[in-house]
């Protein structure tokens, strides 16, 4: 992954030694590349999606001296990085992620993708994962937009217990 003019190269890619604390995978994500490692994780599947967090903040397996070691393959997880994805809610129709860049990377000012190229890269993820559905974005990097989100999932929690949304 690395060359010489590499921002993350003083970094050592401390988002893959001490960052894996959590990926959002595909399942042909997580069985491509994770599966295999599976003792060193805790493993949350959840429908079409699995949840990785490293036990005891262990290194990425993929992480060597010069970086990643299947950087064209890397999940989409890592490929918005420093920009982090969440699973907002699903319902029938639709399926709701969010991005905000509130990482840890120290370099993000420089390192993070225009807005548009990292919610094209979810909505590629999304389509993949869940096909058809419609897929929605959502910026939630400021308290405005963080709070209307949470609002938001509440409302279709309740309005899912109430049937009105499926
Ligand atoms: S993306 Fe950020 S945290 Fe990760 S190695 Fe590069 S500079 Fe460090
Ligand atoms: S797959 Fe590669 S980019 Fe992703 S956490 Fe592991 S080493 Fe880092």
């Amino acid at each position: 992954m690395l060359e010489l003019d590499n921002p993350c190269l003083d970094c050592r890619n401390k988002c893959c030694v001490v960052g894996l604390i959590g990926l959002m995978l595909s399942k042909e994500e997580y069985e491509a590349y994770f599966k295999k490692y599976e003792q060193s994780f805790l493993v949350i599947p959840e429908d079409k999606l699995v949840f990785l967090t490293a036990r005891d903040g262990i290194i990425c397996p993929y992480f060597e001296d010069r970086g990643c070691k299947i950087y064209d393959q890397r999940p989409f997880d890592c490929r918005l990085y420093p920009y982090q994805m969440r699973l907002a809610y699903e319902t029938k129709e639709k399926i709701k992620f969010i991005l905000h860049s509130r990482s840890d990377c120290p370099r993000k000012t420089n390192l993070l993708l225009p807005e548009a190229e990292a919610k094209a890269l979810i909505m590629d993820f999304g389509r993949k994962v869940y096909g058809n559905k419609k897929i929605i974005v959502q910026n939630c990097d400021n308290l405005l937009a963080r709070l209307t989100n949470k609002i938001e999932i509440l409302l279709v929690k309740l309005f899912k217990v109430l049937g009105i949304v499926k």
